[in-house]
């Protein structure tokens, strides 16, 4: 029955973790601040179908500042020739992270108490020198992703 094969992906997403269902960092939309939204990049970015993307800062992709919401664009008047970091200055969408090798119950636990579905995928780098740690973006996670995972169980 689908109720049965609901409850066993339910259990499945147990075993997984972000990295198994996020979508890869080289198929994510994202642009940088500099963007200038004229009306050519409005329709370029509306024509991707995303409703939220990520936004680095120009000429550091792993350096994602802020999120672009679709719908911030539409009281937008093209003519002003508003940059990405302008409008997301306006709305300031809070950016969320997330480690590769978080278990999917608990994302599903901050994305249930939190209020955006979409976390940035961050990959600790290994220093062996005993320095800071540092990260790289490896992709985005979205509650999509989860409940996709939950609903194909065999
Ligand atoms: P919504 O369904 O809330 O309107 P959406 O269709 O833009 O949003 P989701 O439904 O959350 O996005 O996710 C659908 C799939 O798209 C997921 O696999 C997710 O990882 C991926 N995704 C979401 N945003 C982006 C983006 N900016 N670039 C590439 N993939 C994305
Ligand atoms: P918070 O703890 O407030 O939720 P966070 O988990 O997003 O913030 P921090 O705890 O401040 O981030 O920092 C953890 C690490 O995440 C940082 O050392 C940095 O390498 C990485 N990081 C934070 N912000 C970004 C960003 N905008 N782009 C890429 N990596 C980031």
């Amino acid at each position: 029955s689908n109720e049965l094969k609901i409850a066993v992906g339910a259990m499945e997403i147990a075993d997984k973790v972000v990295k198994d269902v996020m979508t890869k960092i080289e198929d994510v939309f994202m642009l940088p601040d500099t963007t200038i939204l004229n009306a050519k990049t409005v329709m370029e970015i509306v024509k991707m179908g995303y409703t939220r993307i990520p936004v680095y800062q120009y000429g550091d992709k792993n350096n994602v500042t802020d999120m672009l919401f679709v719908k911030d664009l539409a009281l937008l008047d093209p003519d002003d020739n508003f940059t990405v970091k302008t409008v997301c200055g306006y709305h300031k969408h809070p950016v969320k992270f997330v480690m590769n090798d978080t278990p999917l119950p608990h994302l599903l636990e901050a994305f249930k108490k939190g209020e955006g579905h979409l976390a940035m995928v961050k990959r600790l780098i290994n220093t062996d020198d005993g320095h800071d740690p540092s990260y790289e973006l490896v992709g985005v996670v979205t509650l999509e992703d989860i409940v996709e995972e939950i609903l194909q169980a065999e």
